[in-house]
């Protein structure tokens, strides 16, 4: 192993080789580092205060003649300046090989897969639904969630006090009873006020297909949620007729369920329209045949529709819906239990608590 000679005489070419000699040995034994324990055995050798190499190289300056000072001085620094650069790059060398086995980039190793969002089923279904109605030329309305008394009530034929009132459990807004009950906010508790909204905005002929969320102070339980979606659907024009409005629900039902379901239509009651009806589609799950959806009826309640009552336009009259020269129609759908009927699940909640194992099944 290299040792530093004591140097006899102080000639060029004896300085050259004797400096030669020890560049050769520092090679050498920097390449033989190969893990930490050898990095600091290596740098102690070389670089100790004590009997290290360098410590060792003073000793040529201290011993040479003062004519020589100079040329030994040189090469003593440019010695010790590539022993420190020996040992930082050795010590280098072994971290990169280190990062190499661990942290690396292989790039032969597959990829990361970031897994991509999907649509909600129940947005999901409301889409299919509107893009329904679009497909028969209706345009997308929206409105506000947080409505007035007026624009959820009053406007659609329920007056104040008006027995129909109670059918919907409403949640208010807290600290509005100085208002008065027509500005009174609540969260909406359907789809409808946009029908009056829209309206208010746009001349007739309108025919609108209107998404969106909707609140009532239900329970949660396997077929309640307090929040949930209904699509609604309002046209009106000269002439229509409920033959219109059967037709073209009698369509969307089949479209959206395929072309052997059927519907059937039961007279109902709505504030807003007047004749109503509850429109039933023969059971898609079973074919009609009956089963536990459908209560062994064969039949499943779907939407609810009607005429759009004279009332309803009245507040809107001086925009050119005179109730005796346009008439209209209006239905509306839950969108969850269609889609708790499509997915064939049981349960509403599942759509609402955001468990992923429940949701990427549908990714
Ligand atoms: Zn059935």
């Amino acid at each position: 192993m290299y040792s530093v000679p004591k140097l006899g005489d102080y000639s060029a070419a004896s300085l050259d080789q004797a400096a030669n000699e020890l560049r050769a040995a520092l090679e050498q034994e920097s390449s033989l580092v190969s893990n930490d324990s050898d990095w600091k055995t290596f740098r102690d050798r070389w670089m100790a205060r004590k009997g290290g190499i360098t410590t060792q190289l003073s000793d040529w300056l201290k011993a040479a003649p003062g004519p020589a000072k100079r040329e030994v001085g040189m090469r003593v620094n440019d010695l010790k300046a590539r022993i420190e650069q020996a040992v930082e790059s050795a010590q280098q060398r072994i971290t990169s090989a280190r990062a190499g086995a661990t942290g690396g980039l292989d790039i032969s190793l597959p990829g990361i897969r970031r897994p991509l969002g999907a649509e909600h089923p129940v947005i999901r279904t409301v889409n299919e639904i509107v893009s329904v109605f679009k497909a028969m030329g209706y345009s997308v309305a929206e409105g506000p969630e947080i409505e007035t008394d007026y624009y959820n009530f009053e406007s659609l034929n329920f007056p104040p006090n008006h027995p129909a009132r109670d059918m919907q459990d409403t949640i208010f807004i807290a600290g509005q009873e100085s208002s008065p009950q027509r500005d009174r906010l609540l969260l909406r508790t359907h789809t409808s006020p946009v029908q009056v909204r829209s309206m208010e905005r746009l001349k007739p002929p309108v025919r609108l297909v209107i998404p969106g969320k909707v609140h009532r102070n239900d329970a949660p339980d396997a077929s309640h949620s307090p929040m949930f979606h209904q699509v609604e659907g309002l046209a009106v024009d000269t002439n229509i007729t409920f033959r219109d409005l059967k037709g073209t629900l009698d369509h969307a039902m089949k479209a959206l369920f395929g072309s052997s379901v059927q519907t059937r239509f039961r007279p109902s009651f709505f504030p807003f329209t007047e004749p109503s009806a509850e429109v039933l589609v023969s059971c898609i799950i079973c074919g009609a045949k009956g089963c536990r959806t459908c209560k062994q009826s064969g039949w499943i309640e779907l939407l609810g529709c009607g005429m759009v009552d004279p009332n309803v336009f009245e507040g809107v009259r001086d925009n050119g819906y005179d109730p005796g020269k346009v008439s209209g129609f209006a239905f509306g759908m839950g969108a969850d239990r269609i889609a708790l009927m499509k997915y064939g699940i049981d349960d509403i909640q599942l759509f609402f608590q955001g468990d992923v194992r429940f949701l990427e099944q549908f990714a």
